[in-house]
């Protein structure tokens, strides 16, 4: 997928990068991005993959755009209260890069929906704030074999995790949890994770959870363990894969 002297211009900075290169700015434009959830973490991601070129965004947010939400959800602004989310989101991404497609969709995300709107996208990013809606996304990530790029904040702490549960030996969302916990920021870090998923910068990652503490401002890394018992990854039959 070939750039245009605006694109080699417009990411320059990024294809200095060895890591990244001509090569890796092309798989940023063939990938599309899923962002489940256009709040604190969402709003704060999706700059960042906009402007660094990943080639189509679908938004997924049923909600809209509420006066407390401006406070840390950078993408929203004071005109923007009582549209939709998704499109508002949509508006600001063709603002920031005319170069990415973003599709809308305004709507909350339930088990009969999840995997006509995930299926088809190379990455799903998810910042929704519940439990239940988290293992949904992750479960229908598995069943797709799409990566699955977890944030969550709570106050002062923050975690973000790539997962791979659809290969062999490798953990989903739901080996990993046993505590519920509710969502606020961490999105330019799970922005940062998207990317290099996308580009192939390794080391992979995956199946490892970061948790950030902005109070004592240390970071924690924990290997997770894929359960063989898992009710979603751990039933895929390894010939399936
Ligand atoms: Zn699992």
């Amino acid at each position: 997928m070939a750039l245009t002297d605006d694109e080699l211009d417009r990411y320059a900075r990024h294809i200095v990068l060895p890591q990244v290169g001509g090569v890796g700015q092309q798989r940023l434009k063939a990938a599309s991005i899923a962002v489940v959830g256009a709040g604190g973490i969402g709003a704060a991601a999706i700059p960042a993959l906009a402007g660094a070129g990943v080639g189509r965004l679908t938004i997924i947010d049923g909600d809209s755009v509420d006066l407390s939400n401006l406070q840390r959800q950078p993408l929203y602004r004071t005109a923007d209260i009582g549209k939709g989310k998704a499109a508002s989101t949509a508006a600001f991404i063709a603002d920031r890069n005319p170069h990415v497609a973003a599709a809308a969709v305004a709507e909350r995300i339930t088990p009969a929906n999840a995997a006509v709107l995930l299926a088809g996208h190379d990455l799903i990013l998810d910042g929704t704030d519940n439990f239940a809606t988290r293992l949904l996304v992750s479960d229908s990530a598995t069943r797709l074999a799409i990566p699955l790029l977890s944030a969550a904040a709570q106050q002062f702490q923050g975690q973000v995790a790539l997962f791979r549960g659809h290969e062999p030996g490798r953990p989903c969302y739901r080996c990993f949890v046993g505590d519920a916990f509710d969502a606020d920021d961490c999105g330019s870090f799970a922005a940062l994770m998207a990317i290099r998923a996308i580009v192939g910068i390794s080391p992979d990652a995956a199946g490892t959870l970061h948790l950030f503490d902005g109070a004592s401002l240390t970071w924690r890394q924990l290997r997770l363990m894929a359960d063989p018992g898992c009710r979603t990854c751990g039933s895929v039959d390894a010939t399936d894969r």
